[in-house]
């Protein structure tokens, strides 16, 4: 700290004591023994000869030497990151749910006045708020608060952190469905791997791009004791991540060689991600495999899939692109977000216990060992079969119109597939857009349909007979 002072007098400059604080960073019991010693001392004699803990001597600007205490605090905003003594960031990232709250209320507040105010003053939810919308407006306010410092946090932080993320996205949205669904369609890959994007990412800042500056050579100097850093420094985490995403550093990507100086590292940057989603895809798709126990999450998988091959994984699901109507239904039927329609999205019950996914039974037909799931619910259940006839007639004309094979020549799971909103298989990757605008609005009025047809034939909830039954005995 006085060599702080001594080079700023020299620069004529005068450091604001009152503006600076101190944080002793993995203070030592001894250490912190030794400062309380000199308190005490400080408080027992009649004058206070002894500086406080922490001060700066200046002769500048005044000529006479004088003292001024810093203030010694336990949090520090330093660059918008919290830091703490012992540097275990639980400050961070309670700083970092703060900014999430806070966020999330904007974009409640603008994204209900998009849906409720128009200038015809009817109250109604307008069509013109779309969840595209919603869904771009979290991204730019919300989503930067939950990367900006993630590089910082321990594992254990960043599932906390996950958490977050998941239920403000939920919220923002109103599909409450798994919510590993609901980020894969969102384009929000999870934050554990956004986490090592970045870090691969600084190393490359610091070992290729920005080599000769004060932080580059820090890197190398730090890299030379590589083995005796300590197992959670960030030197460490940076090696991990890069081995992970990028096995072999010595070989470049070609569009990283092509790219100009400049552009290097966002052009690395938008590769790892390409990586990142390779690698999430794998994970994803790993519950497909027949071993694998049902659940709310593989079936997501499996009706999507094609959906998943998507190179990029941080961009939302093509169907979201088509801007048509009420298209929350289908975003809810896809996350499995329709709890009260399709039996198999009831996870929880109220009154009776929780049942395992195979034994979540159709409730509209009277097949007692039906499963109730998307396959059962539009393509089986004698309920909704006229709804499907009429949606598949007309399919059926688009998928000739785009040369694609017949409606008849797929399996159940490629129709449910359609049905949600994924381009049909053998559809060249060209025509996605053009399907989509084809399919999308049809698929949005089945949907709607088929959620109107459903309310109608859902059995009375238990709470409601039983009241009117004790009514009755009244
Ligand atoms: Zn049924």
């Amino acid at each position: 700290m006085h060599h702080c002072q001594t080079w700023s007098e020299k620069a004529r400059m005068q450091i604001n004591a009152q503006k600076s604080k101190v944080m002793a960073f993995h203070k030592t019991p001894a250490q912190k023994r030794k400062r309380k010693e000199q308190k005490k001392q400080t408080g027992s004699a009649s004058q206070p000869t002894y500086p406080p803990p922490f001060h700066i001597v200046s002769a500048f600007p005044s000529h006479r030497q004088c003292s001024h205490p810093l203030e010694e605090v336990q949090e520090f905003h330093y660059l918008g990151l919290r830091l703490d003594p012992k540097l275990k960031m639980m400050a961070a990232l309670h700083r970092i749910q703060e900014k999430v709250d806070k966020s999330n209320a904007l974009v409640f507040a603008v994204s209900h006045s998009l849906r409720y105010d128009d200038s015809s003053h009817r109250h109604r939810p307008s069509i013109n708020a779309n969840p595209t919308q919603t869904l771009n407006l979290w991204k730019a306010c919300v989503l930067p608060h939950l990367l900006q410092n993630l590089r910082y946090l321990t594992e254990s932080q960043v599932d906390s952190l996950q958490v977050t993320l998941n239920s403000s996205l939920k919220r923002t949205l109103h599909v409450y469905g798994h919510p590993v669904a609901l980020c894969a369609d969102m384009g929000v890959s999870p934050l554990r791997l956004t986490q090592q994007v970045q870090l691969a990412q600084l190393r490359f800042r610091l070992t290729r791009v920005h080599k000769d500056s004060i932080p580059g050579t820090l890197y190398e100097i730090t890299m030379t004791t590589f083995q005796y850093l300590p197992p959670q420094a960030m030197e460490r985490l940076m090696e991990k991540a890069q081995n992970h995403l990028h096995p072999q550093p010595a070989l470049q990507p070609p569009q990283v060689n092509q790219a100009l100086p400049g552009n290097k590292e966002k052009s690395y940057k938008n590769w790892l991600k390409v990586q990142a989603s390779d690698l999430w895809r794998r994970e994803l798709m790993f519950l497909k495999l027949p071993t694998q126990a049902p659940g709310r999450l593989p079936a997501y998988v499996k009706y999507n899939s094609r959906d998943l091959e998507r190179v990029n994984l941080y961009k939302p699901a093509p169907y979201l692109s088509i801007h048509h109507g009420h298209a929350l239904d289908l975003i809810r039927l896809r996350a499995q977000a329709w709890p009260q329609y399709i039996p198999t999205h009831l996870h929880f019950s109220g009154r009776k216990a929780r049942q395992q996914y195979q034994h979540r039974c159709c409730e509209y037909c009277h097949q007692p060992s039906a499963l109730g799931d998307e396959t059962h619910v539009f393509l089986k259940c004698p309920t909704t079969a006229i709804l499907v006839s009429e949606t598949v007639d007309q399919i059926h004309k688009k998928l000739r119109l785009f040369d694609a094979p017949p409606w008849s020549s797929f399996t159940d799971t490629q129709r449910v597939s359609i049905l949600l909103g994924t381009s049909p298989p053998s559809l060249l990757k060209n025509y996605t857009k053009e399907w989509m605008q084809e399919c999308v609005p049809l698929l949005h009025t089945y949907t709607t349909k088929l959620r109107s047809l459903l309310v109608t034939l859902l059995p009375p909830p238990p709470s409601e007979s039983q009241d009117g039954a004790s009514d009755e005995d009244h």
